[in-house]
């Protein structure tokens, strides 16, 4: 057998909308060394992680809990647990994301219904409720933050009119989680969806789950517990079982509350990783969080813009904590990828579908979202899009983001 070298990543500037850097803080705490799943002590961490969870979800629901798999394995759980074959799911679709909702549900088995916006833009709650008004539906299934475009679906009047017609509303919110605000409660989302190598700042791995009572019900009828650990109490419920015995919210549910069913074996240091990112979150509040990413994200647009770059899409609508840029006339976006990665170790995206070639997406999440970041980001660019023939205004753009950064310290002063 040849001989294999121990592994020793180069450094990486994190730039992309995921994965993002971990926090020094998470990466030490996954060294940690292993317990026991049903260790007093492990269960005692496990609790403390809803507990922590449920704060940056806002939200006040009981089942609020980690799925040892990713962003889409966590969306995939949901998705199967609460969407019984031939429920029929409303998905207004404005990018690659909502498409994969789509995909996820009709391997469900669920009679969907796509809304289609152009790619950049995001819906008007009344082409929601008009789409209610002519059929029901059990669900509103949407992306939050559609990370291909950029593009940010506000959803508080969305799930006012779900709440009117008495249809659940799913919500992904896997790339603005801990980076923007998402009020599971106060926007009446039925379940969220979140996942770790985000805002959370933590690997990817573990997928941020919570769903409300009425969730928890149709859980409840669609439960079957697998029988070489079933009890004279776990007698099945009335719907269709749930398709998926990993994914299987029942189980999972059990796994998580006092009862401590024996399901899969918790991931140990995912855990360690998640409880720790989110001890951040809390130590840092998220209002700091959300303003820190809010101050990167003015700064990084105001140096794009000075540069000479425009950005993709309505801005209105843009996220936070990922900005698009239109990739200049006759300018090869792999080259400049290529370049920033290789020369000067940052990482930042591509896109998919009809912006694939068109756009690069530039992150502002997490541990990555530091002013250094976006400084040394901007420079770099600066200085690859001129070796790639663009005419841009050299020297403005760090020096527009320094403005933004001067400007906002002088506010806090006064
Ligand atoms: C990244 C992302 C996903 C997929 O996440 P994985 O962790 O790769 O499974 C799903 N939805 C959105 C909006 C995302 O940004």
């Amino acid at each position: 057998m040849r001989k294999f070298k121990e592994i020793n990543p180069s450094p990486r500037t994190l730039m992309t909308p995921g994965p993002v850097e971990a926090d020094p803080r998470v990466l030490r705490a996954m060294s940690a060394h292993i317990l026991g799943q049903f260790d007093p002590e492990f269960t005692e961490l496990m609790n403390e992680t809803m507990e922590m969870e449920r704060y940056v979800f806002q939200t006040k629901n009981r089942q609020t809990y980690l799925v040892d798999t990713t962003s889409r394995g966590g969306l995939e759980t949901v998705l199967t647990g609460a969407i019984c074959p031939g429920d029929k799911v409303l998905i207004p679709a404005f990018g690659r994301f909502g498409y994969l909702l789509a995909e996820i549900l009709e391997r469900c088995g669920a009679d969907i219904t796509l809304l289609e916006k152009e790619w950049g833009t995001v819906f008007d709650p009344q082409e929601v409720e008009d789409a209610l008004k002519k059929d029901s539906y059990k669900a509103v299934a949407c992306i939050h933050g559609e990370t291909s475009t950029s593009m940010m679906q506000p959803l508080k009047e969305i799930g006012e009119i779900c709440e009117r017609y008495g249809v659940l509303l799913i919500v992904d919110a896997v790339a603005t989680l801990g980076g923007t605000e998402v009020k599971v409660d106060d926007w009446k989302l039925s379940a969220c969806i979140s996942g770790t190598q985000k805002c959370i700042s933590a690997p990817s791995g573990s997928a941020l789950i919570t769903y409300n009572e009425q969730i928890e019900q149709i859980v409840k009828a669609r439960k079957r517990v697998e029988k070489g650990i079933r009890t004279a109490d776990d007698v099945a419920g009335q719907l269709a079982g749930i398709p998926s015995n990993y994914l299987d919210l029942g189980q999972l549910e059990d796994y998580w509350s006092p009862r401590r069913l024996n399901h899969h074996t918790e991931a140990t240091s995912m855990q360690y990783a998640v409880h720790e990112a989110l001890r951040c979150i809390v130590e840092e509040t998220l209002e700091a969080r959300f303003a820190r990413h809010q101050l990167n994200d003015r700064a990084l647009t105001a140096g794009l813009q000075a540069m000479g770059l425009t950005i993709f899409g309505d801005l209105e609508h843009k996220m936070p904590v990922v900005t698009a840029i239109n990739i200049p006339e006759g300018v090869d976006g792999k080259a400049i990828r290529g370049m920033m990665l290789n020369e000067f170790g940052i990482e930042i995206a591509t896109s998919f579908g009809p912006l694939d070639g068109k756009i690069l997406r530039i992150g502002n999440m997490g541990y990555s979202s530091q002013k250094r970041n976006i400084l040394i980001l901007l420079g770099a660019l600066e200085a690859v899009m001129k070796r790639n023939g663009v005419k841009v205004s050299t020297g403005e753009a760090v020096n527009a983001a320094m403005d933004v950064y001067e400007n906002a310290a002088k506010k806090q002063e006064a």
